[in-house]
């Protein structure tokens, strides 16, 4: 049996069988990794030891007869812009090349109460910047299905992870689409869930008011699993709510789906289209009731992201000074002015996108500029808040692509920013709403997943996991 195909309720039969120990199912998944990662590249870390030890207390409470949890003893990966204490976390940059985090990530906490077994962290864009991989400090992730080609981003190693079998889930983050893009490219199923239902509590920020925390697996019901035992109120991030626990009485006849005519473009791809559309008849064909809707500020979702995130960027990058947190050009000579500490650190430990994004963000909030980019974009933000909440009045789930295209060729859009930019046209709006969305695969054309993107109210969770588990 190959350990590393087993969803996380198998592996959990598996183990309280005892068909197999988890020192045995997490030593399949390193050599798997050990293996496919020269290939790959999803992992910048790989945390042997740490895996195996906690391998083995789980195998001891198994042997004690003690009732484990559904995480316990499964491996997973984690995106390395979360932190795990004592294990080096770079956030896919220079500048944190050899910072080792001092404490685990409320996540991470959740994670290890249950028993999970961290395998290591996650390649990935630097800070989370990007929708390719590409932007990687360390050289980018190849997509498991066609080596040629991103496996998408921010989240690379963690959807190219899922998919080759490198570990049963990870945990990814999703600013403008960084879970749902690369789980689309990779064909796995990924989470962002609402704003604020998982603690942000030891990520690196990037855009604070749209940087969420979540899952990607190989099935909607691990999703679920794992969404489930992370979400909550957690007193470390004031933005963490707990929603209480609501009834959903599903039924798919009868459900009403919108279908939001903004998310069907010219120059999007012709096989993407039909085949989401084909999804939407199957729909249909269970008893759900499908009507066109529209989000008429979709169109401005690209622009008012972009200005927000740049802004919100700058400002959070600023911490990373040569002085306070990892790499310093002061390091070995200790005979730099202090301005020339900050000025140097950065130049030296930045890529390229970062510093477009700090200097692009530095002039949008510049005094004269504020109100007319910043300002405006948050008005336009809640526009398109609003579009959605006057959708839901009319439908309870909404469908659409996750993304224009499959994946792309390695190298094809790294010249030109916009292009790159425009990849999250489809999973943007959502992050800037604040309302959960699951990417899960549709369809292929050739060996490239495609993926389909299901869109709920805030805090419906539960809804879009039964709606995407009927696919
Ligand atoms: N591709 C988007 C960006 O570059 C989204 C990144 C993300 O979700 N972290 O900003």
């Amino acid at each position: 049996m190959d350990l590393t195909k087993l969803t996380i309720r198998q592996a959990n039969k598996g183990l309280k069988n005892k068909n197999f120990s988890a020192t045995e199912l997490c030593q399949s998944y390193l050599d798997r990794i050990h293996k496919k990662n020269k290939e790959i590249f999803a992992f910048l870390t790989i945390t042997d030891k740490m895996a195996l030890d906690q391998a083995k207390t789980v195998d001891k409470w198994i042997a004690q007869k003690k009732e484990i949890p559904l995480l316990a003893g499964i491996p997973m990966a984690i995106k390395d812009i979360i932190l795990v204490k004592n294990v080096k976390c770079t956030g896919g940059s220079k500048i944190l090349e050899n910072y080792i985090a001092t404490y685990d990530a409320t996540v991470v906490e959740k994670l290890r109460n249950q028993g999970a077994v961290i395998l290591g962290k996650t390649n990935l864009d630097e800070f989370a910047m990007g929708a390719s991989g590409e932007h990687s400090a360390f050289g980018p992730t190849k997509n498991p299905y066609d080596l040629e080609r991103v496996p998408g981003g921010s989240s690379s190693g963690s959807a190219a992870a899922v998919a080759a079998d490198m570990c049963c889930y990870s945990l990814g983050t999703d600013t403008g689409g960084s879970i749902r893009q690369p789980s689309s490219f990779c064909g796995t199923v990924g989470l962002k869930p609402t704003y604020g239902s998982i603690s942000r509590f030891g990520l690196m920020a990037m855009a604070s008011s749209l940087d969420h925390v979540g899952v990607i697996s190989k099935t909607v019901e691990d999703c679920e699993i794992v969404f489930n035992s992370l979400k909550g109120k957690d007193p470390l991030d004031s933005t963490s709510i707990s929603p209480g626990t609501q009834a959903v009485d599903f039924q798919i006849k009868g459900l009403k789906i919108g279908i939001p005519k903004e998310y069907f473009i010219a120059g999007m791809d012709k096989n993407v289209e039909n085949s989401v559309r084909q999804s939407i008849k199957k729909y249909e064909d269970m008893g759900a009731k499908i009507e066109e809707i529209s989000l008429p500020h979709t169109e401005y979702a690209i622009a008012t992201y972009y200005i927000i995130v740049q802004s919100e960027v700058s400002a959070n990058m600023a911490r990373y000074d040569g002085i306070k947190y990892g790499y310093s050009i002061n390091q070995n000579t200790k005979s730099e002015k202090l301005l020339d500490v900050y000025l140097k650190s950065r130049a030296f430990g930045f890529g390229q996108e970062v510093k477009r994004r700090i200097i692009l963000g530095t002039y949008i909030l510049s005094a004269g500029y504020y109100d007319a980019y910043y300002l405006k974009a948050q008005k336009v933000r809640t526009l398109i808040r609003n579009d959605f909440e006057k959708a839901f009045k009319k439908v309870d789930v909404i469908l659409a692509p996750t993304t224009p295209t499959t994946a792309f060729k390695l190298g094809e859009n790294t010249s030109n920013p916009l292009i790159m930019y425009l990849c999250d046209v489809f999973t943007a709006p959502l992050d800037l709403a604040g309302i959960p969305a699951i990417n899960i695969p549709c369809d292929k054309i050739g060996s490239l997943p495609i993926g389909l993107q299901i869109i709920g109210q805030a805090f419906q969770e539960k809804q879009i996991f039964k709606v995407a588990g009927l696919l």
